[in-house]
């Protein structure tokens, strides 16, 4: 009698966890299923069918890919088939960011009831209409040359990136042959850095220290640092391009100057600084069309007095994502709100998140803006009134700095804000800064 108990027990509890892992793998199926039969496994899905895929198409029509008698077909221009290659995809599905890799689903008609194996007739295509320009996009690779690195303008009222431009690139009608050609040439070619990068932000990040100092410092606009061009932070030395002499938060971050945001972050505090990384986006990713960013670093557990000063000039361990230095600006030009970017065109509803308040948003905008007006120049950008900051970051091994600018144009009519990033390359003023230039005045003409 009690043995039938035992058995009729462990047959309950067997049969209940049946029904439980079926529900549970039915559920995940339902879920996922068009994401499974896509997976690179399932070869002859996801390799075959781009020949059958239906278009991609840019913010105005114009035709990135197509198929047509049994072949994929890419715009006829070679520059822009190459600054697009990021966005649209290759046939391999390396670049796995790509429309041609996440979309698959939609270019194929996938149906969960019937797979991919419905008449053509009856299949569900969806042609995948992209927010970027592509002539932007094509003009951003003609301003890089064969340097490597990324740029980007999202509009920041509705989130469209309207420009994105990963390098290097390759030709998608030419691939070339990785392998065996110079592998520096081609390094991180299969990575989509706007989305996927991750770079020292050096002065950059000083828009970052500032707000802390806002959000934390009452006198933050009548403090005041003495700059001598050096100085020794427990036997590490801080150096700045010139001697700044005593400066304030406003001119400190018009002259870029080290010594003032390095003894500004000492002053905050490893507390202080976290906490304002992190409430504007920092250590967790950004979600573009349901693609996680590469995370940007902020991170001062265990961090010297030297390792916090250096980190509130963006040097230290930090790294800066660009689809995320997107929305900070985008945060700081919409009132502390920051609008998620989207690549794709559709209907779903926009997402946001607080970064910081209305007042600090506006504060840091104006000594933004004051950067614009009495360093770079309004000529940089006519009739946009730019906020903007250049940075210039060290990573050394012998290498050349990344040149980095970014800002926004605070005008109603052309809600942009911009990153570019360009690796390797020298002072941000002198690299970053007319390339950031020439697609912002070509994104308000096309506005
Ligand atoms: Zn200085």
């Amino acid at each position: 009698m009690k043995n039938t108990r035992k058995r009729s027990i462990i047959v309950l509890l067997l049969t209940l966890s049946f029904l439980c892992g079926l529900g549970f793998y039915s559920y995940k199926l339902t879920i996922n299923a068009k994401n499974w039969a896509f997976k690179p496994i399932n070869a002859h899905l996801s390799m075959h069918g781009l020949t059958e895929a239906s278009k991609i198409l840019d913010r105005n029509d114009v035709v990135l890919a197509q198929s047509i008698g049994g072949q994929r077909i890419y715009h006829e221009d070679e520059y822009i088939r190459r600054a697009m290659l990021h966005s649209v995809g290759d046939e391999k599905g390396y670049i796995s960011t790509a429309i041609q890799n996440l979309f698959k689903p939609e270019l194929f008609g996938y149906n969960f009831i019937t797979g991919i194996n419905l008449p053509t007739f009856l299949k569900n295509k969806q042609d995948i209409k992209l927010n970027l320009d592509s002539n932007l996009c094509k003009l951003a690779l003609q301003k890089f040359g064969d340097k490597k690195g990324a740029a980007s303008i999202y509009n920041y009222k509705t989130g469209e990136i309207i420009c994105m431009l990963s390098t290097p690139t390759y030709d998608i009608n030419h691939p070339p042959d990785i392998k065996n050609e110079k592998t520096e040439n081609y390094e991180g070619v299969y990575l989509n850095k706007v989305l996927s990068g991750c770079l020292t932000p050096g002065s950059i990040f000083k828009i970052i220290t500032a707000i802390s100092a806002i959000d934390n410092l009452p006198n933050w606009d009548s403090k005041t640092f003495e700059c001598h061009s050096k100085e020794i932070i427990e036997s590490e030395k801080i150096t700045c391009m010139a001697s700044h002499g005593k400066v304030n938060l406003k001119d400190a971050m018009k002259e870029s100057c080290n010594i003032f945001f390095g003894n500004l972050a000492i002053e905050l505090g490893a507390e202080k600084m976290q906490k304002t990384a992190n409430s504007v986006g920092f250590n967790k990713p950004v979600e573009v069309d349901g693609i996680k960013t590469n995370p940007s670093l902020y991170d001062l557990s265990n961090a010297s007095k030297a390792s916090i000063g250096w980190s509130g000039i963006g040097q230290h361990k930090n790294l800066l994502n660009p689809a995320h230095t997107l929305t900070i600006l985008g945060a700081i030009a919409n009132e502390g709100t920051a609008i998620m970017p989207k690549i794709v065109k559709h209907d779903a509803p926009t997402q946001s998140k607080t970064y910081i308040s209305c007042e600090t948003a506006n504060k840091i905008k104006e000594i933004m803006r004051y950067n614009v007006k009495n360093k770079y120049g309004d000529s940089l950008f006519p009739g946009l009134e730019v906020c903007a900051k250049t940075g210039t970051a060290e990573i050394g091994e012998g290498k050349e700095p990344h040149a980095w600018m970014v800002g926004f144009s605070s005008t109603e009519e052309d809600p942009f804000a911009f990153v570019v990033v360009v690796e390797n390359a020298g002072l941000g003023r002198k690299i970053a800064a007319p390339i950031a230039s020439a697609l912002m005045n070509a994104a308000a003409k096309c506005s």
